[in-house]
C-alpha cells in the first residue's frame, strides 16, 4: 500500500530520544493509537546461503513511521512497549503484517522466502499467541512453513516450561524457531537441547572483531561446531565485509545476514531482491 511505501524514505534520528521522561510519555501516548493507526511498518533483511549466495529468507524488523519524530527504530520503542504491555499488540500487529506481505508478493507473482517474526517474551507467555498465528497464516492463505519465529534467551529465562510447550506446539504447526542473539545470554547447554530448535543466530557482538580478536574466532568455532553436533543450522549476524564473509564461510558458517549484502529495506525494495533471489560477490 501507499502507506507502507512511504516506509523507506526517511530517517530522522533524535539521540536525546530516550533521554527524557516527558519525551517516553508522550511516545507511550502516541503508541497506543499507533497500532491502530498502522504507524508501524516492516523492514525486511534477508539471509543469504553461504554456499552459493541464494536468499535463504528474510527476517522482518519493526520500524515506527512516527508522525513528529519521522522513521523510529525498535531500540527507540521496544523496551517501552515491553514496559507498559504494549508488546502482545505490537508484536500480533507484526505477525499479521508479515502474513500479509507474503500473501500481497505471492499474489504479485514475487517468489517468495520464510520471514522471520522477532517474538518477545511475554508475548510467548500470552495465550493467545497461537490462535494469532493461526489465525493469521488462515486469513492470508499462508503456509507455517513460512513463517519463522527468532526467540531470545531472555524469552526463556522466567517460565522455562511453559515456553518450551508453546514452542513445540509452533513447531507442530510447521512453524521454525530459531535462537537469536546467542551467545551473549546464559543460555545453559541442557537448556539448548531441550529447545525445539532450526537454527541459532551468532550475534553480532562475536562477528565484529572476528578477523583480529581470537576469542570471538574461537567461540564462532566452538559455536558452529556445538550447533552442527546438535543438527541445527548457523546464521551469523551482523556481516558487514567481505572479509568476515570469507572467514564465516571457511568456518562452515551457514548463512549469514548484514549489511555487506543488504541493509533492511522496505517490502517493494525487497521484491527485487527476492526476484533476483540470489546475490553476487563483487
Ligand atoms: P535482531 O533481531 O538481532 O535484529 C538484527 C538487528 O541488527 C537489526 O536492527 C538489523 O537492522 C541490525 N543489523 C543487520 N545487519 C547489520 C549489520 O551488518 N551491522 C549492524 N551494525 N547491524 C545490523 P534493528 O532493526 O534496529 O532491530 C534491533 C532489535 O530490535 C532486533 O535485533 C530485535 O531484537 C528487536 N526487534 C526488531 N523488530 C522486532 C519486532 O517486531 N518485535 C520484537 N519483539 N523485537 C523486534
Ligand atoms: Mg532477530
Ligand atoms: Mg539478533
Ligand atoms: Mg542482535
Amino acid at each position: 500500500t501507499a502507506k507502507l511505501a512511504g516506509c523507506a524514505t526517511y530517517r530522522f534520528h533524535d539521540a536525546s530520544l530516550n533521554a527524557t521522561s516527558a519525551r517516553q510519555n508522550e511516545l507511550l501516548a502516541r503508541f497506543k493509537r499507533a497500532i491502530r493507526d498502522e504507524e508501524f511498518c516492516l523492514h525486511y533483511q534477508a539471509r543469504v546461503d553461504l554456499q552459493d549466495f541464494h536468499v535463504a529468507g528474510l527476517e522482518a524488523l519493526v520500524r515506527w513511521r512516527h508522525p513528529e519524530h519521522g522513521l523510529l527504530y525498535p531500540n527507540d520503542f521496544i523496551g517501552l512497549a515491553e514496559a507498559h504491555d504494549l508488546i502482545v499488540p505490537l508484536g500480533n500487529w507484526v505477525i499479521e503484517a508479515a502474513c500479509r506481505q507474503l500473501a500481497q508478493w505471492r499474489q504479485q507473482g514475487v517468489p517468495v522466502k520464510p520471514v522471520a517474526v522477532n517474538v518477545s517474551a511475554k508475548q510467548l507467555k500470552d495465550d493467545t499467541l497461537l490462535e494469532t498465528v493461526t489465525g493469521a497464516l488462515q486469513r492470508h492463505g499462508i503456509s507455517a512453513t513460512l513463517l519463522e519465529f527468532e526467540v531470545t534467551e531472555s524469552c526463556l529465562i522466567e517460565d522455562l516450561e511453559f515456553a518450551l510447550s508453546v514452542l513445540d506446539q509452533l513447531q507442530a504447526l510447521g512453524v521454525r524457531i530459531a535462537l537469536d542473539d546467542y551467545g551473549i545470554g546464559f543460555s545453559s547447554l541442557s537448556k539448548l537441547k531441550r529447545l525445539p530448535l532450526h537454527a541459532v543466530k551468532i550475534d553480532r557482538s562475536f562477528i565484529r572483531d572476528i578477523r583480529n580478536d581470537n576469542s570471538d574466532a574461537a567461540i564462532v568455532a566452538s559455536t558452529i561446531s556445538l550447533a552442527h553436533n546438535l543438527g541445527l543450522m548457523v546464521v551469523a549476524e551482523g556481516v558487514e565485509s567481505v572479509d568476515q564473509l570469507v572467514h564465516l564461510k571457511t568456518a562452515g558458517c551457514d548463512q549469514v545476514q548484514g549489511f555487506y549484502f543488504q541493509r533492511p529495506a522496505a517490502a517493494a525494495e525487497v521484491a527485487a531482491i527476492l526476484q533476483r533471489g540470489k546475490f553476487t560477490l563483487l
